[in-house]
């Protein structure tokens, strides 16, 4: 990897981007997450790269929905296992869920090595290697599931997913769980709920809430799930990128200018 200076001002986003361009070079990351990364990076810029109220909010009720399901199932993808993979496996058994290797562009090769590397961290289970099943309406290698997994989970969440296999999953009558940096994305506005927010962020945060709501009773889980709109919450999501600019531009109004001739 590049050696980036701690003292660099963007060093954590730059470290991000090593991570993923590492995962590339391991056979991890496809290389069209390159450019994933890259759109995801643009929005976290304008969130101000931080974890949003309403990405928060989304975070409460993510957490309410995985534990309330009776069979909770969490995708994995190559930018997700590049960027997250030691903080998936904790989840998944903090859930006691199973990890499924669920790639857009799908290589068996890859399969393999994402779910080397997660059974490297500790994971315990984690199916996707012989799917034996399909996500209908789906073409292509990009509906393989696996039963127990995904297939026949009543909540799963699916960080950095694709808008078609987003809605997908929502036909089936599933609960879906969308991590994802655009407020705009069809998987955003598709899902049942959507925390946007960087991955590297949002996990340790989606964990935090778990552990904090662990041993609620279901109606106060339910009552956290009544009181969720996803559709309130993405505009809230716009409304703090809106203060945000706000705030940028109001500072480039007391800004000078640079002499563009000297
Ligand atoms: P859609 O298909 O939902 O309309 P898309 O085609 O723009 O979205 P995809 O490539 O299908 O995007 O999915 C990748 C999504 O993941 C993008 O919306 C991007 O903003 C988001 N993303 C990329 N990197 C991160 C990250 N580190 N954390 C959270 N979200 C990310
Ligand atoms: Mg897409």
């Amino acid at each position: 990897m590049t050696e980036i200076p701690k003292s660099h001002p963007r060093y954590a986003s730059l470290m991000t981007r090593e991570r993923i361009a590492e995962g590339v070079r391991n056979g991890i990351t496809s290389i069209q997450g390159l450019i994933a990364q890259g759109r995801g990076e643009a929005f976290d810029y304008i969130i101000g790269e931080r974890t949003m109220v309403s990405a928060d909010r989304a975070a409460l009720a993510a957490a309410a929905a995985l534990l309330i399901a009776k069979r909770p199932a969490i995708s994995v993808n190559g930018n997700v296992a590049a960027l997250v993979p030691g903080e998936m496996v904790e989840l998944a058994s903090l859930l006691n869920a199973p990890l499924e290797v669920n790639l857009f562009h799908r290589s068996e090769e890859r399969v393999r090595r994402i779910a080397d590397l997660l059974r490297s961290h500790g994971a315990s289970l984690v199916l996707g290697e012989n799917p034996d099943c399909r996500i209908p309406g789906l073409e292509h290698s990009r509906a393989l599931a696996t039963r127990g997994g995904i297939y026949d989970a009543d909540a799963v969440l699916i960080p950095l997913e694709d808008g078609d296999r987003c809605e997908a999953l929502v036909g089936m009558g599933k609960t879906v769980i969308a991590v994802d940096l655009n407020p705009l994305s069809r998987t955003s506005m598709m899902a049942s709920i959507t925390i946007v927010d960087n991955i590297t962020r949002a996990v340790p945060n989606l964990m935090g809430k778990i552990r904090s709501l662990s041993g609620s009773p279901a109606e106060h889980l339910q009552t956290v799930l009544r009181g969720y709109s996803n559709r309130d919450t993405l505009r809230d999501a716009l409304l703090e990128m809106r203060e945000y600019l706000t705030a940028r531009m109001n500072e480039l109004d007391g800004a000078r200018d640079q002499p563009v001739s000297r």
